[in-house]
């Protein structure tokens, strides 16, 4: 009979136990609901990750099967000792994501030569042409008429991620 009793009330426990859980999850929460993955990312870092998927594009674009150093001419890939060097610096706003003042360099001219500029230019007006790199000048110091707000670097790096994957598709 002890026995008995004894099981009882372990079954007893294991009723009250399995209510609690119930109870519990009842209780829980309900989850959050999904937000963009880019949401949780400060400014900064959104306009950061734009400008480096921008960057990525221009060396698919130059060397994705080989291309050269817009500077000293140096073979390079995409992924191998090739930078998105900018012609005019970053810093310049207007032209930061603009295509034409991006182009595929190796890390040396880019990094330990800072952008080799001299070269950087004869061989830029050979590839897109006196007048456009001529605008690219005009636009050192130039202030962008409203600061690009969190939305467009969000734009900007889902539009550049989609012109990577074609690139890297074929397409
Ligand atoms: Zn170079």
């Amino acid at each position: 009979m002890e026995q008995m009793f004894g099981k009882g009330n372990e079954t007893q426990k294991r009723k009250e136990r399995k209510q609690e859980r119930i109870k519990a999850k009842a209780q829980k929460k309900p989850k959050k609901p999904k937000v963009s993955k880019h949401a949780c990312h400060p400014d900064d870092h959104i306009e950061e990750l734009a400008v480096k998927n921008f960057q990525k594009f221009c060396r698919l674009r130059d060397a994705y099967n080989g291309g050269y150093c817009i500077s000293c001419g140096k073979y390079l890939v995409w992924n191998d000792n090739c930078d998105g060097g900018h012609y005019i610096k970053r810093k310049n706003k207007t032209v930061k994501f603009d295509e034409d003042n991006c182009h595929a360099q190796c890390v040396s001219c880019n990094k330990w030569k800072s952008g080799n500029d001299a070269e950087y230019r004869k061989n830029l007006i050979k590839k897109i042409g006196l007048e456009k790199v001529e605008y690219l000048e005009s636009q050192k110091g130039v202030l962008l008429k409203e600061p690009r707000k969190r939305f467009h670097f969000i734009a900007l790096n889902e539009y550049y991620l989609k012109k990577c994957r074609d690139i890297m598709k074929g397409k």
